[in-house]
């Protein structure tokens, strides 16, 4: 029987970036009481990361904008494969969430006259995105937490308690998804500083963890993302969707080795920065694809017009969605024409006056300066793609947010699939945390408060995730007096396997490659030992993520190889082109043993199971927000017919 802690919510949030907060919010408001419970600190997110902005359609800058424009942006840019009902409810949502920050209290950077600025970015047509210089995504969790803050001032005074109806759980860290049958009954949690086991046990879980870039050698992403959130629903029983889908950021810093991969922001080229090779040459107007030729200018005259006239000037390709931009500096790079540290030169220097870019780049000012000594008011950056993105994730419907197969379990944010297709337009991430973290807020309360009884979690499930916990202070398999593996080497070898075998450019032979070394990867880790005791030990921590790192990357891996074509992040060297009967094809990942365990899984043949499904026909009149020429480039000949 286990000691373990157990308390009642209506709804656990798992995560405190912006779409947990937002689903938080709206939970509370409902009147669920509401947990949220992050891995680090509360505000550490990676929405706080967050620079270029908040993409919406409000049409301050430009009043050509609208959600019809914002949704064709998005499927462009996802290259159609997006869930197209949820790049819908995003494109007409986005405003209404933007001025409701600003009712919190969130202050954006304004036009001459007064109203919320927004600038341009990759593959939106107008400007669009609403920002703060380049720290956005700090404003926005601001003002998440501050909200979050009145309604437990709010509690207090009608309850006498701030946490009565809203609890946030810092440093706690949740490993399963608990169920009663099929249902959700709650979430298994250790508090990382205590090592203190506890369960949360709710009717609704609304997962909102964010990426799964730790799982690569050079990311923008910090240590939190594991792809907790994509491993929990798997082990759930939930399918993820499209996990082939990976966004590599063009410009990420190369140089001092320490920061490899951490972002230069998408602003940089939004304000005029552009990118050119050793030769001086801006490359980029040798890398319009087809698809974008009638949209980008064909001369750099033109393209600097754009910034002053875009009604009569078409944009520069150095704004061309990221996947075009990465892979045009990857083929720079690999043809000799690149920086001298591997990457290539992005140059804001002669583009702008020193003050201008202080005061629009004040994050990207110091953190060259600091981390790499380059005055980026004076020279050029060197910069090359980083892992950023994952588009893929919890397959989920679209209206409610609620997981596949699971009753009770919500997926938002990075962590839930299907809205960007196969790659994302920089911006449409922090408007898709506020547009579906509030869905899934307000389903996931309602869902709660339908249900006739709350479900129960048994002992020996409580138990079964206990030990699983524990393991690696008992490393397995060690009988024969092999010295257990450290969780530290086994993190930097999965990290330079996907890295070089299912990256930016992907071949068949390199990913079966990947998934020989992740069922290796997946032996060793069984052995994995840590020493010490509970208390605050990162060893030990590492040793847990493992599961989750090596669930997702062998889902990357499988789809990718099953993906025999290119498209938005997934490139196949061996199957360049895009294929239009691919777009009807989405990829399931789901656990090869149904009943959630791993242990009984064949370490060669895998843990995960790919299954095939065709995607619902979009929606006529959204289609007829297209030209047809166009539609004849992305769409299956039966499409067409229809
Ligand atoms: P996150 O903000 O990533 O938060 C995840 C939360 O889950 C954290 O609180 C974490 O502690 C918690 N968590 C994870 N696992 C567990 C677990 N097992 N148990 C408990 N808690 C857990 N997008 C834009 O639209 N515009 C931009 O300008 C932009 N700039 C970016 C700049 C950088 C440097 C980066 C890295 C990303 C940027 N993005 C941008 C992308 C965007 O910031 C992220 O996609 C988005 O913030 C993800 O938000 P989220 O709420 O889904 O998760």
């Amino acid at each position: 029987m286990s000691q373990v802690e157990r308390q009642q919510w209506d709804v656990v949030v798992v995560g405190a970036g912006g779409a947990g907060l937002r689903a938080a919010i709206e939970a509370r408001e409902q009147g669920a009481r509401t947990a949220v419970i992050c891995k680090s600190l509360f505000g550490k997110a990676h929405t706080v990361m967050a620079e270029g902005g908040i993409a919406a359609s409000m049409g301050n800058v430009n009043s050509g904008d609208n959600w019809q424009v914002h949704f064709r942006d998005t499927l462009r840019g996802g290259k159609f494969l997006n869930q197209w009902r949820m790049a819908e409810l995003h494109a007409r949502e986005a405003p209404d969430r933007v001025w409701e920050l600003e009712t919190w209290g969130a202050l954006f950077d304004r036009t001459p006259d007064g109203r919320i600025s927004q600038r341009n970015f990759g593959g939106h047509e107008y400007p669009r995105l609403a920002h703060v210089g380049d720290r956005t995504g700090l404003e926005l969790i601001r003002t998440l937490q501050q909200k979050i803050v009145a309604l437990q001032q709010e509690d207090f005074r009608e309850l006498g308690d701030h946490e009565a109806r809203l609890k946030v759980f810092q440093e706690c860290t949740v490993t399963r998804v608990l169920k009663e049958d099929d249902r959700v009954g709650g979430a298994f949690c250790y508090d990382r500083e205590s090592g203190r086991f506890f369960v949360l046990e709710a009717p609704s879980v609304v997962l909102a963890t964010g990426g799964i870039g730790k799982s690569f050698k050079v990311t923008s992403n910090s240590w939190e993302y594991t792809g907790d959130g994509h491993a929990l629903a798997l082990l759930a029983g939930a399918p993820l969707l499209n996990m082939e889908f990976v966004q590599f950021h063009p410009t990420g810093m190369v140089w001092p080795p320490s920061v490899k991969g951490i972002l230069v922001t998408e602003s940089v080229r939004g304000d005029g920065g552009v990118l050119r090779n050793s030769e001086g040459k801006r490359f980029m107007f040798d890398y319009i694809p087809d698809v974008f030729k009638e949209k980008y200018a064909q001369s750099e005259e033109e393209g600097d017009r754009w910034y002053d006239d875009p009604d009569h000037n078409r944009r520069p390709p150095e704004l061309l969605p990221r996947d075009e931009v990465a892979r045009a500096i990857n083929a720079e790079v690999k043809a000799g024409r690149g920086s001298p540290h591997g990457g290539v030169f992005l140059d804001v220097s002669t583009r702008m006056p020193a003050e201008v870019i202080k005061r629009r780049l004040p994050s990207m000012y110091h953190q060259f300066k600091e981390l790499a000594d380059v005055d980026i008011t004076a020279e050029a950056m060197e910069v090359g793609p980083t892992c950023h993105y994952v588009m893929g994730g919890v397959a989920v419907d679209s209206d409610s947010a609620a997981a596949r197969r699971v009753p009770g379990l919500y997926a938002a944010g990075e962590v839930a699939g299907g809205m960007h297709g196969s790659n994302r337009l920089g911006g449409n991430s922090l408007s898709d945390l506020l547009v579906f973290g509030r869905r899934a807020g307000l389903h996931a309360a309602r869902y709660a408060a339908g249900l006739a009884a709350r479900p129960v979690v048994d002992e020996a499930q409580v138990d079964a995730a206990a030990a699983e916990a524990l393991r690696p202070f008992s490393a397995e398999g060690l009988e024969d007096g092999a010295t257990p593996e450290n969780p530290y080497t086994l993190h930097q070898e999965l990290q330079q396997t996907m890295n070089d075998l299912v990256g930016i450019i992907r071949r068949e032979a390199e990913m079966e490659q990947a998934l020989e070394k992740l069922a290796e990867l997946r032996a060793r880790a069984r052995r994995a030992g840590v020493e010490g005791h509970r208390q605050f030990n990162p060893g030990w921590h590492l040793a847990l993520d493992l599961r989750n790192m090596l669930l997702v990357s062998e889902c990357v891996a499988r789809a990718a190889l099953e993906r025999t074509e290119s498209r938005g992040g997934h490139t196949r060297e061996d199957h360049p082109s895009m294929s239009r009967e691919w777009r009807r094809a989405n990829l399931l990942c789901q656990l090869a043993d149904p009943s959630g365990g791993l242990a009984a899984t064949d370490p060669v043949r895998g843990q995960i199971d790919l299954v095939r499904v065709t995607t619902e026909p979009i929606r006529p009149d959204l289609l007829a927000l297209f030209e047809k020429e166009e539609l004849v480039k992305y769409l299956a000949e039966e499409e067409l017919y229809e």
